[in-house]
């Protein structure tokens, strides 16, 4: 028996109530052929409900319409929450078809709604209508949010220009869900294969996990390098063997520029010139001029004036480091110029011989459970929250979940952490959702997910961390708290709904923690012998917090400042990929030994759905609030003091986007922040500008 593929299905665990333990989703009945269906039947029921709020013929009211948007598309949340969820973590073919069928879908239904003449015209008479409307301060900031939001998405135009609106976004989102397969299928088609004797320089750690990923690869008994960053990374940072760091690092540059099927810059090209017409219909002269205005930068200008800040300093500290380089180079007999692929190696060398400390000596100290138990800690020390394991049945066997509690033992929501890199899983490090906070149907608490890709270690050994990777797991559990603590009425306005550019003030400002002194020294501790991390170690580790700086801002900042002027190319059309970037790296005099952290064919933050497009300064931009913000509690003389954590929480953690950003940060910090503690904590303070 057959049926139509979009039938109303009473039993799809997708659409059904879930009264499982927390409310999560009951994963093991939901199979990959269920998703189309439940997609099919919750955007219909979300269509129904928003022809019917246009429809209505009782005059606009706040209740019947604002109040009514943000009721519907339940099940539409829950579905794609639950689906985008799996699609980044534990993907497969029948997945990324389906991904690939419902992102246009997707596309055309919010065009649907934003582009609603109807929608629109409600939502313009309540908005100048607003001082009368008797609204509590929360409400009339839904009620603008929904009034630029239907403008910035073409709302007021007419209807050749929507027309032609609607269309630009369907090919988008297609776009941007290929652009994403793409370079998951580059990473997982490539691993480089070692025997034993290529392992020169790695210490022991990093042999495990590369035993561990050539068993996960088929392949018991050799050794696999990824494209996983925690996996090359560390290779180009131990190996000896100049010839495999070249090997690997080419490949790892070069995902998504290899030719063939999954070859990205004809899709960016087209994206970028897609993105200029949408900007140029909606009034604003580039993609950047749009995307900004409703940013805290408000202007390219301003993001750029703060970049220029940083780019000139840190390409003079740059320079300095590649000198220094060489000279060790030259020192141990090497003759040859320093390459992209030796930096890392080179620079850990370095390290080791300035300030006697080498990785494989700090990594035993940073166990995976234990930083996750300092994650905890520092969130129970600031907002007393605390975090117990609670055993439910999940998506993967990795994923672990969390009960989250307050001060007063009242349920805050589910955390789950999934830690460890595998196929199935998008490269990269991010925070998502199940459920978001809310009050507006009953007391919602949310259910929130940390990804990480972090090497799985060999059966029996504990997981161990460099210490980037440590502050990767602070970072998305800054996002996880910003998540968690929301406490906002309305949905629209919830947890991480902020703009980009202030979204990562609570991820990065979290990081700072993990180098207070007494969460290191109570969780820092050797992975064999149990011992805390030796005071001398530990104030080595802190010293070394500037190493390298010089090298870390440009590659960052080069991303940012090429993104910047992609994305604000007035007439892209035409535009070839790979040349635009090597001129654009030329004129900004990229130091020839770094390469962008991310290269344009493989930016996920740019090209995967769009959510960094024009906005990759927004970790700049953030890290400025941040590290203004963490000398709030410095000026104290307490890194947890009591009153500023209470305020950081009522403006910051638990405001989602009650606030405009700027106002936020002022009630937090009594002022707009101040760019010298970045220069400061960057060590570029003293560089010449
Ligand atoms: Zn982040």
């Amino acid at each position: 028996m057959t049926r139509p593929q979009s039938a109303p299905d009473a039993q799809n665990p997708l659409l059904t109530d879930w009264t499982g333990p927390f409310g999560l989703p009951p994963f093991g009945a939901i199979t990959p052929d269920r998703f189309r269906p439940a997609f099919d039947a919750a955007l219909a029921a979300h269509r129904a409900e928003i022809d019917a709020i246009a429809a209505d013929p009782a005059a606009p009211s706040f209740d019947n319409t604002i109040v009514a948007l943000e009721r519907g598309g339940r099940a539409l949340d829950r579905v794609a929450n639950v689906f985008f969820m799996i699609a980044g973590a534990d993907t497969s073919d029948a997945i990324e078809t389906i991904e690939r069928e419902v992102s246009p879908l997707l596309a055309r239904h919010n065009n649907a709604l934003y582009l609603s003449r109807a929608l629109y015209a409600r939502i313009a008479d309540l908005y100048a209508r607003r001082e009368a409307l008797g609204l509590t301060p929360e409400q009339a900031r839904v009620l603008e949010r929904y009034h630029t939001r239907f403008v910035r998405a073409g709302g007021a135009l007419d209807k050749p220009a929507q027309d032609r609106l609607a269309a630009i976004n369907e090919r988008l989102a297609s776009l941007g869900t290929k652009f994403s397969q793409n370079v998951l299928a580059d990473e997982k088609s490539y691993a480089l294969m070692l025997e034993e004797s290529d392992l020169a320089g790695l210490p022991d750690f990093a042999r495990a996990a590369a035993r561990a990923a050539a068993a996960e690869r088929g392949a018991a008994g050799k050794y696999a390098i990824t494209l996983a960053r925690s996996s090359c990374e560390t290779f180009l940072q131990f190996s000896s063997r100049r010839d495999l760091r070249e090997k690997i690092f080419q490949a790892w540059i070069k995902r998504g520029e290899n030719g063939g099927a999954t070859d990205n810059r004809a899709a960016i090209a087209e994206m970028v010139a897609l993105r200029a017409e949408r900007a140029k219909l909606l009034g604003f002269a580039s993609f950047a001029d749009y995307r900004l205005d409703d940013q805290m930068a408000k202007t390219p200008a301003a993001a750029r004036k703060l970049l220029d800040e940083v780019w000139t300093r840190a390409r003079a500290k740059a320079q300095a480091e590649r000198d220094a380089l060489q000279e060790k180079i030259a020192a141990e007999g090497g003759n040859f110029a320093l390459a992209p692929h030796d930096w890392r190696y080179y620079a850990e060398k370095l390290r080791k011989a300035r300030y006697d400390l080498d990785e494989a000596e700090i990594k035993p100290y940073f166990q995976l459970d234990q930083m996750v138990a300092a994650a905890f800690e520092t969130a129970r020390r600031l907002f007393g929250l605390t975090f117990t394991p609670v055993d439910v049945p999940l998506y993967h066997p990795d994923a672990r979940a969390y009960e989250v509690k307050d001060a007063q033992g009242r349920h805050v929501g589910l955390f789950i952490g999934d830690y460890f890199a595998r196929a199935s899983k998008h490269s990269g490090a991010w925070m998502t959702s199940l459920r978001e906070q809310e009050k507006l149907v009953g007391d919602v608490t949310p259910v929130i997910l940390n990804m990480c890709n972090f090497s799985r270690p060999a059966a029996g050994e504990p997981a161990l961390l460099s210490f980037d990777d440590a502050r990767t797991l602070f970072h998305e559990f800054g996002h996880a708290l910003h998540g968690l603590l929301s406490n906002v009425t309305y949905p629209l306005l919830a947890g991480t709904a902020v703009p980009s550019d202030f979204v990562e003030l609570p991820s990065q400002l979290y990081e700072h923690w993990l180098e207070v002194p007494e969460i290191l020294q109570k969780y820092a501790r050797h992975a064999r012998t149990g011992a805390p991390m030796p005071q001398a170690l530990l104030d080595r580790l802190l010293a070394t917090r500037t190493f390298n700086q010089g090298f870390a801002t440009v590659e960052y900042t080069a991303c940012a400042l090429v993104d910047l002027d992609l994305h604000g190319l007035a007439e892209p059309a035409g535009l070839d990929v790979g040349d635009f970037e090597r001129r654009d790296l030329a004129a900004l005099q990229m130091p020839a030994e770094i390469v962008m952290r991310h290269r344009l064919p493989h930016f996920q933050h740019l090209f995967s759905g769009g959510g960094y497009a024009a906005g990759y300064y927004s970790y700049m931009w953030s890290e400025v609030l941040d590290a203004d913000a963490f000398e709030a509690f410095k000026e104290t003389g307490d890194a947890f003091d009591p009153a500023t954590a209470k305020r950081l929480r009522e403006f910051i953690y638990g405001a989602g986007n009650l606030r405009d950003p700027a106002e936020a940060y002022k009630a937090f910090r009594g002022r707009l922040p101040a760019v010298d503690a970045l220069l400061k904590k960057r060590g570029l303070a003293d560089a010449a500008a």
